[in-house]
């Protein structure tokens, strides 16, 4: 697969200006454009998703990570990727701020039962899209000024729950952008739902679909490649963007934290410089454990990612066979942000792993939408067991996971990542691999307070708030402001529609 091993003992160099191109996934005569450009559209026009031309390959030492303050690691990853990109130092200082109730902004947990835990959820929405959420609009703002774009981002968003609480907060009166949020009715946790109808702001809408994430998130493609639409928006100075993350804008950020992750247990001398760590990943849209696969790319000593799912197991059998199918029941399960049967991003894995065949990602891509299926060549099935291994868990075996790891020492762990506990664990048990494991902890067990009440606590289990204050009782660690918010946040109102009415309540929203 030709990665670039770690190259461990030279010195970073002197900052270079580059351009870094991105192009589309699915096209192969594809007109590259900027970074800057790519983080302003967010899905290339043909539907498919943009990718740097040539992936960076920098040369640096895996000692500063040690020492370095997460601002100075997001900033040195933000440059391989957006080189162009001027002003970034102040954008990272913002995006990484004191809206953080931890520091570090991802710090690592001990080994609790086994494994470790990467706090991805230390920000305002206590989740870990905040760690890219909160960097976009900083990397938004800069984009416009560099090309000189003065139209307003609409940012149009489905979320299965985490996505749209942080793109609201993360864009929450920032000038010259608005931001839609469709999320489906019935398909997000009670705290996931005051977070997102708390969120005041003159530029923020948020509108329920009687469908599930899917529904919506295929609407909202379609409403990007909608020419008519767009059309109707370039007459009053306004363009779509992403805040999913297909746009790079959201997913780059997210490889920063995997080498502060490895930098922390460096410093604790649990590893030796070089020595490779496996990384368990509860995933949905697969954002998160593709950035772990670029961070692998970029020279990171990552040994295997482990790619966890839900009950929604689509990946887990996809690496399995080589066959992604979404011909299936979709459930609506404990773990309701990675509710989905089609993964956005891995069609940039795809991509990657065929040698930039344009060509084969268009032809499976378009498969998927006509049949809802496709398999993988042989050759690319056989590229991607050799990075990932996969797994799932049940929604009963993610309680019993939040247990096990709860009883071992008191640490509470949310829903998702006890998913990627689990399979973490699977695979240890199957495989013998005893190497380091980090489980990346996407959500706060605050978030799902019911679901952990449910899996540790011998009484009855309340929901929403009441649930937060029981669960408190749990924890020897007082809450944390973004956890605190919530009992303060007045709710604001909202709309609801179905998936076939999407596009008519945007273009009411629009025409203000
Ligand atoms: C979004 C989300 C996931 C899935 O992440 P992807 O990048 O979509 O794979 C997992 N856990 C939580 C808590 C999330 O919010």
């Amino acid at each position: 697969m030709g990665y670039n091993k770690a190259k461990v003992t030279r010195k970073i160099g002197p900052r270079r200006i580059y351009q870094m191109n991105y192009r589309s996934t699915r096209d192969p005569q594809a007109q590259p454009v900027t970074s800057a450009a790519a983080i302003i559209k967010g899905l290339a026009p043909d539907g498919g998703l943009f990718v740097s031309s040539t992936f960076p390959q920098p040369s640096y030492d895996l000692a500063p990570f040690t020492t370095q303050p997460y601002q100075d690691i997001a900033q040195q990853v933000l440059t391989w990727f957006f080189p162009d990109l001027a002003a970034l130092p102040g954008a990272v200082q913002r995006a990484y701020g004191a809206q953080w109730d931890d520091q570090q902004i991802t710090p690592l947990s001990a080994r609790h039962g086994g494994n470790y835990y990467l706090e991805l959820f230390h920000g305002p929405t206590l989740a870990f899209k905040d760690v890219a959420l909160q960097a976009l609009p900083q990397l938004l703002q800069l984009a416009k000024v560099q090309t000189g774009e003065d139209s307003e981002t609409i940012i149009l968003t489905a979320t299965s729950g985490d996505t749209g609480t942080a793109a609201l907060r993360g864009f929450q009166n920032v000038a010259g952008t608005q931001v839609i949020v469709f999320y489906p009715r019935d398909g997000i946790s009670p705290v996931q739902k005051a977070q997102m109808l708390g969120q005041a702001g003159a530029n923020l809408h948020v509108v329920a679909v009687t469908g599930n994430f899917d529904q919506a998130q295929t609407t909202v493609k379609q409403l990007f490649s909608d020419q008519a639409l767009a059309h109707e928006l370039a007459a009053r100075q306004q363009q779509f963007s992403s805040a999913n993350s297909m746009n790079v804008g959201r997913l780059i950020p997210q490889i920063a934290y995997y080498f502060a992750a490895y930098g922390q247990l460096l410093q604790r001398q649990e590893i030796q410089s070089g020595d490779l760590v496996n990384f368990a990943v509860p995933t949905g849209n697969f954002g998160d454990i593709l950035a772990g696969y670029y961070a692998k790319k970029l020279g990171l000593p990552v040994g295997k990612l482990i790619c966890a799912s839900n009950a929604n197991n689509v990946l887990t059998d996809f690496f399995a066979t080589g066959t992604y199918d979404k011909r299936r029941e979709f459930y609506v399960t404990n773990s309701p942000s990675m509710d989905i049967l089609v993964s956005s991003n891995l069609e940039r894995l795809l991509f990657d792993v065929s040698d930039h065949d344009a060509d084969l990602v268009a032809q499976l891509m378009n498969q998927l939408q006509t049949t809802g299926h496709y398999t993988v060549p042989a050759e690319v099935h056989q590229r991607l067991t050799t990075t990932f291994a996969a797994g799932y868990a049940t929604s009963m075996q993610l309680q019993a996971e939040i247990k096990r790891v709860f009883d071992a020492d008191n640490y509470l762990i949310d829903p998702h990542t006890a998913v990627g506990s689990f399979v973490a664990r699977q695979y240890q048990q199957v495989t013998g691999d005893q190497r380091p494991c980090v489980v990346l902890a996407t959500a706060s067990p605050y978030k799902f307070p019911e679901t952990v009440l449910d899996a540790i606590s011998p009484a009855p289990v309340s929901s929403g708030l009441t649930a937060i204050k029981q669960l408190a009782e749990f924890d020897a660690a007082p809450l944390t402001a973004g956890v605190q918010e919530l009992f303060t946040n007045l709710p604001q109102s909202q709309a609801e529609v179905a998936p076939a009415e999407m596009k008519a309540i945007v273009q009411q929203i629009l025409q203000g």
